[in-house]
């Protein structure tokens, strides 16, 4: 059973802010696919949820050459799935959308709130974070912005403070050349969390991006590989070499999902499989 509750649905950005401000045991509810969760298992019983839903900025979905790509906290995993200007310049993000849960929980479910729920497993950390994604935060005290690499501290952790809401996200127009996909291994199809995912992004000039969710405590940019791998041409073997790397990068666990052996030899196949992608595209 649901504890008891206020629900406010604010219609403009400062009433929601005043609200966080006057009301420190708020949770913020966007698609509520994760938070419902919690709240029926009695995980948290929080006095207030404040439903985002209503507010204009967070509505937003927009891509403007030379600039970028804005995705407001409202905006759900179908706007961005469905979108044809977002996959033919962030491929990797709209892969990911696409393979979130099921159709009909994609039309609920938010990029935003997926990022703010900070499940190690998040579908679409690891291509907000190949794109160094910008994540836009409101309190009374005004706006900052945080990158996406930054963003997450640890299991469900994040560096929002209770009085702080994401307006939205921010992802910095890229070239053309560039280009990116997302591989994830799953236990079934649909409905369920990713047993490893890796995003694998080559930018125009040729430096990888690499990142990956499900073998940490958080999803995680590989920095050190990606030097390697953007100081030489993208050949097949060198996508085999990386993908034995990856073994002494991650620190997956054993879950209901998948043991962590499991998870090394997943991370190594698809590592491999993605930058041989990436590499039969254009990169050596
Ligand atoms: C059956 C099922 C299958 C699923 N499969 C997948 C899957 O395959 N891959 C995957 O990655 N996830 C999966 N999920 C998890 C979930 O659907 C996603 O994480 C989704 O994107 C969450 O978005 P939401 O809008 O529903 O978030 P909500 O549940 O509304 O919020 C999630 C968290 O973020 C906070 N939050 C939301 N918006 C903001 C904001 N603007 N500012 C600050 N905090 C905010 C909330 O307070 C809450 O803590 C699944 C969930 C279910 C129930």
């Amino acid at each position: 059973m649901l504890s008891k509750f206020d629900y406010v649905k604010p219609q403009t950005l400062s009433e929601a802010l005043n609200y966080l401000e006057q009301n420190a045991s708020t949770r913020i509810l966007a698609g509520g696919t994760d938070l419902m969760i919690i709240l029926h298992r009695n995980v948290e019983t929080p006095e207030h949820i404040l439903d985002i839903k209503g507010i204009l900025e967070t509505k937003l979905l927009e891509y403007k050459k030379n600039e970028g790509l804005f995705i407001g906290a409202s905006v759900t995993v179908n706007q961005v799935a469905e979108s044809k200007s977002i996959l033919e310049k962030y491929p990797a993000l709209v892969q990911a959308a696409n393979s979130l849960a099921s159709y009909q929980l994609r039309n609920r479910a938010t990029v935003v709130g997926n990022i703010c729920n900070a499940s190690p497993g998040a579908d679409l950390a690891g291509p907000l974070m190949v794109y160094d994604a910008k994540i836009l935060i409101a309190s009374v005290k005004g706006t900052r912005i945080v990158d996406i690499n930054s963003f997450f501290l640890g299991v469900k952790k994040t560096v929002l403070k209770a009085s702080e809401l994401v307006i939205g996200v921010f992802l910095p127009d890229v070239s053309d050349g560039d280009n990116s996909t997302f591989l994830k291994q799953t236990r079934l199809k649909g409905h369920d969390l990713g047993i490893v995912g890796v995003t694998a992004r080559m930018t125009a000039d040729k430096k990888i991006r690499l990142a990956m969710s499900a073998v940490s405590t958080t999803p995680i940019r590989l920095y050190q590989l990606e030097e390697t791998l953007s100081s030489q041409p993208l050949t097949s073997e060198l996508a085999v070499m990386a993908g034995k790397e990856v073994r002494n990068i991650i620190k997956p666990i054993s879950d209901v999902r998948s043991s962590a052996d499991y998870r090394y030899h997943v991370s190594e196949v698809l590592v491999k499989r993605a930058l041989q992608h990436l590499s039969s595209m254009g990169g050596e």
